[in-house]
């Protein structure tokens, strides 16, 4: 469903040798770099892989998608502005509390975290330190109603825990810069697809630094314990390698990390009197580590609190001394309201965080239309919007959630509306749908080449981290604000959704024109 081209004609075209050169080194290549996932549940429950050996390359677009460099660059550049936009509201307890408590009683997910970070916030909070692995995604847009208008960056939205695919985004760069060196691409694409157009994704070296600093600088001033990183995952996970990537990364620069889902934290870990979390590794029960830092790749979905246990678990780990990736308030500013409050025509909110104009305006210009589904003006505007066929049809309407397949596409949103009770529509937000131009690639996806019109989105990491202050915004400071990286992930135009984890996306890096 995507717009008209701005593109020239691509991917070229591969005759039957050509395809089976590329598709085998393409093969060969990813599983040999861990461009790979472990096998579908469904293959899983067939039995055919009883002693879970198996792995399979990534979904993964045969050529790099063609991106415009000035939407690329200016992704990239902005991405110390989300850091810091993030950091700061973060740090601003009262204003993000004041948007949190209006999803307090019609979203029970959104609530129990609240009451956690409450909980925590009465007792005192034993680590001053916060690290955000963020994800900033967007999509191409141009504005239909301007002449020779040029392409934009448009916000899909921000991540702010379990930001994936960092392992993953650095390999899949690395296999299409692979490609085009021992020429696989025909010769006629070779001006176009040019090393000096694609650029390489850093994500494993930047994201695996933020948790290394944070790891370091509590381990500076805590004592002689032996100190690990925990990451909190969960289990199975289809995913791993992009995790695995970034452990080995920590590992290689002498940094013990040990993998922990949420059901086993209270079996595994403890609190010692000052609050430092202690993990005893089960296969070691004689060795003792203390947590620097719990990297969350878990605990973002309901689904994930599987019973009280685990949301004892989760109070537990935010209770800690260790330093959270995220905290509760870094998830609960991830959740799409903030971004919708954010996105307010004239408000001052984004240069309450971002002083410098100059900043804000680059950041404002990402803002894609979005709306509440209160009883403000605005949100009684929105709620005419969506409950007509005609008009829904040009919108995504979003629950506070993360990890895909939770949104509401189209024409589909004025009849699940009316299958909610109408008390609980301010927990969704309506947001326009950005529309890419057309673009094709082709798709491998379980061993099969998929070839038709695609929709690419962008993702930038950042890493930050910062001191939170008593939850008053100049008290706290940032020690650390850098760009970490990109993701490009490509679906067929025909899917709504996106994730790779979830079955529609591939994994692609950029090829800039
Ligand atoms: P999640 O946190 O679950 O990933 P997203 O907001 O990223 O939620 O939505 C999931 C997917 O839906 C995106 O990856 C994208 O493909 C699609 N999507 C979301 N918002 C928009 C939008 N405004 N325009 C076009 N596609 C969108
Ligand atoms: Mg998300
Ligand atoms: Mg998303």
């Amino acid at each position: 469903m995507a717009g008209t081209s701005i593109y020239p004609k691509y991917p070229p075209d591969l005759n039957e040798e050509r395809a089976s050169f590329l598709l085998s080194n393409l093969k060969d290549w990813s599983i040999a770099h861990g461009l790979a996932v472990r096998p579908a549940p469904s293959f899983v429950e067939s039995e055919k892989d009883p002693a879970g050996v198996l792995a399979t390359t990534a979904p993964v677009t045969l050529f790099p998608s063609l991106f415009p460099r000035t939407c690329f660059e200016e992704g990239l550049e902005i991405a110390q502005a989300y850091n810091e936009l993030y950091a700061a509201i973060i740090r601003d307890e009262e204003w993000l509390g004041n948007i949190i408590t209006e999803l307090l009683g019609i979203d029970e997910f959104v609530e129990r975290l609240w009451k956690i970070h409450m909980a925590v916030k009465k007792e005192g909070y034993a680590q001053d330190l916060s690290l955000g692995l963020f994800r900033s995604d967007y999509m191409v847009h141009i504005d239909p109603s301007t002449a020779n208008a040029t392409p934009e960056i448009k916000q899909v939205e921000f991540n702010t825990i379990a930001s994936s695919f960092g392992g993953l985004a650095s390999q899949v760069s690395a296999l299409h810069t692979y490609l085009v060196s021992i020429d696989a691409y025909p010769e006629e694409a070779r001006s176009i697809i040019d090393l000096d157009n694609l650029p390489k994704s850093t994500s494993v070296p930047q994201l695996s630094a933020g948790l290394a600093v944070a790891h370091r600088t509590y381990s500076s001033s805590q004592g002689n314990r032996t100190k690990c990183v925990l990451f909190l995952v969960q289990d199975p996970e289809r995913n791993i390698f992009d995790q695995r990537h970034l452990e080995y990364s920590l590992q290689s620069q002498g940094i013990r990390v040990f993998r922990l889902p949420l059901d086993r934290v209270l079996t595994d870990t403890y609190l010692d009197t000052d609050r430092s979390l202690i993990y005893t590794p089960p296969h070691s029960p004689s060795s003792t580590f203390e947590v620097t830092t719990v990297y969350f790749r878990s605990g973002y979905s309901p689904d994930d609190y599987r019973n009280e246990e685990d949301w004892n678990a989760r109070l537990h780990l935010e209770r800690s001394r260790a330093i959270k990736c995220p905290t509760i308030l870094t998830q609960l500013a991830g959740c799409k309201k903030i971004q919708q409050v954010l996105a307010t025509p004239n408000s001052p909110h984004l240069s309450r965080f971002l002083p410098d104009d100059a900043v804000a305006s680059r950041v404002l210009k990402t803002f894609a239309p979005i709306y509440p589904l209160d009883e403000s003006q605005a949100g009684l505007e929105a709620r005419k919007l969506a409950t007509d066929p005609e008009t829904a049809s040009r919108y995504v309407l979003k629950p506070q959630r993360e990890g895909g397949g939770n949104n509401v596409y189209r024409k589909a949103i004025p009849d699940f509306l009316k299958s909610q009770p109408e008390s609980h529509w301010p927990a969704y937000i309506l947001m326009e749908m950005i529309e890419p131009p057309a673009l094709h690639n082709a798709i491998l996806r379980n061993g099969e080449v998929q070839k038709g019109g695609v929709i690419g989105e962008l993702g930038v990491y950042g890493v930050c981290i910062w001191r939170h202050g008593d939850g008053k915004l100049e008290k706290g400071e940032i020690l650390e604000n850098f760009e970490a990286g990109y993701l490009l992930r490509t679906k067929g135009d025909q899917s709504e959704e996106g994730g790779v984890a979830a079955g529609f996306g591939a994994m692609d890096s950029c090829c800039l024109i």
